[in-house]
């Protein structure tokens, strides 16, 4: 299709594979026995833990106080005990003190109806109820989402961007809440537009996802809810906030700047979902929606989740592994965390788990770096990749932050194009965690 609007400088085409699990409906994952619930599961400082082991805890108790201006509550996501709190490792490595919770025996989940009594309260008090809830970015950021919709002041948000691109190959977890949960999203486009007073409200969705386009389209018309769909053409990393706001806006945020700075806002689809159910049905965030999908699982799908279950469940519940599986991902696979302990809970972060195959697995014996300069032209940064990595390779970190290092996005853009199958993300990781120790 002709006239799409995208973002202009680089990026890729990999394989969608989406077709795996687009067309399954949401499904509510069983609640294990023993859920392990992080108090690092969100961007900033790790939450404190507010109970004790013994405690007995009840479906959406606060056990996770945000410690600090960038950090987010953590809630209970069933009725049970505490057993222990202990440390766990994290998709990404990291070691995190997590509360876990016995379930209590014969548990069935509270159901949560609708209220309209948010439309009686401020901006400012919405923003406290979304902060209370422990909502973060679901894209993936984990960014608290108050401080995002806070707007400083001074600040103008002219644009609220609701991100519904899900560029990642293989997921479909936003795009079936676009189908399922439209009604939810319109009313929390509503929420939002109260808190962040934007003056225009538009949603992208990239162009494969047609019925979501038509649906959202149709609900927020029906409501005479003023809403700019943008289909968008596919290209990866659109769901970068800041490729993003240049699709849509043709804005450029400076290197870094904030999205406010052009005057934008941007908030994830499935964030605006948690930001209804908080606000409209009193529900924090314990539980999201959950692609569990690759060639390596027998029977791919979409599950609503409670954080703190293990991946190893929601493998079995998608029919367990095909034999051929090489590696299982949480989250996407350009941009997500190879894990090798299946007990690795679901956190509020885990917006797929990946089971692959040999054949899904780019591999390639690493070779010399060939000057080909690809990974340059696919870089949507306009880094220079390859200059980086020789730097970080000879560990001059000040030199490769000199050169850009810290406006890298991960996105894996340079990796997945070099033919020399040079590690170039990894890389990228190391020399802005080796980088940020030098200068601290
Ligand atoms: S991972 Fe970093 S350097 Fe590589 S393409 Fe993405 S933004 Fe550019
Ligand atoms: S794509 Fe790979 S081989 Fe080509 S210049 Fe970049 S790092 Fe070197």
């Amino acid at each position: 299709m002709k006239g799409l609007k995208t973002f202009p400088r680089g990026g890729i085409h990999p394989h969608g594979n989406k077709n795996l699990t687009n067309s399954k409906e949401i499904v509510k994952a069983d609640i294990p026995g023993i859920l392990v619930v992080p108090m690092a599961q969100h961007l900033g400082a790790p939450a404190q833990a507010a109970v004790a082991e013994g405690d007995v805890v009840t479906e959406g108790q606060l056990i996770g106080k945000a410690a600090g201006f960038i950090s987010a509550a953590v809630h209970s996501p069933v009725n049970g005990t505490v057993k222990e709190i202990r440390d766990v490792f994290m998709a990404n490595g990291m070691k995190s003190s997590a509360v876990v919770i016995e379930k209590e025996e014969g548990f069935v989940p509270a159901e949560k109806s609708k209220s309209d009594s948010w439309k009686d309260k401020s901006a400012q008090e919405l923003n406290e109820t979304i902060k209370d809830s422990g909502i973060v970015g679901l894209g993936g950021a984990t960014f608290p989402a108050n401080v995002k919709y806070g707007v400083p002041k001074g600040e103008k948000a002219e644009y609220l961007i609701i991100n519904g691109v899900e560029c990642e190959p293989y997921l479909s977890a936003d795009h079936r809440l676009m189908l399922e949960k439209t009604e939810a999203i319109i009313e929390g486009l509503r929420i939002l537009k109260k808190i962040v007073e934007p003056e225009k409200i538009a949603i992208g969705i990239e162009i494969n996802k047609p019925d979501a386009i038509e649906k959202i389209r149709k609900q927020a018309e029906a409501e005479n809810f003023e809403l700019e769909v943008v289909p968008l053409k596919l290209k990866y990393p659109q769901g970068d906030e800041k490729q993003l706001i240049k699709a849509v806006t043709g804005r450029e945020v400076p290197s870094g700047a904030l999205p406010i700075s052009v005057g934008c806002v941007v908030s994830n689809v499935g964030t605006v979902n948690a930001v209804y159910e908080a606000v409209a049905l009193e529900k924090p965030l314990y539980e999201r929606t959950v692609s569990v999908t690759g060639h390596g699982v027998k029977n791919p799908g979409n599950y609503l989740v409670r954080v703190g279950t293990p991946i190893r469940q929601l493998i079995e519940a998608s029919g367990g592994m095909a034999d051929k599986f090489a590696k299982v991902v949480i989250g996407g696979p350009m941009m997500g965390f190879t894990v090798f302990d299946l007990d690795t809970p679901v956190t509020k972060g885990t917006s797929g788990i990946l089971v692959l195959t040999d054949r899904e697995v780019s591999g390639g014996q690493r070779t010399a770096c060939l000057s080909c300069g690809k990974c340059v032209g696919v870089c949507p940064m306009g880094l220079n990749p390859t200059k980086m990595f020789k730097y970080i390779d000879h560990d001059e970190y000040q030199s490769a932050m000199d050169t850009g290092l810290m406006d890298c996005k991960e996105c894996g853009c340079c990796a997945f194009t070099c033919p020399a199958h040079i590690p170039l993300v990894q890389g990228m990781r190391l020399g802005k965690k080796m980088g940020r120790k030098k200068v601290s």
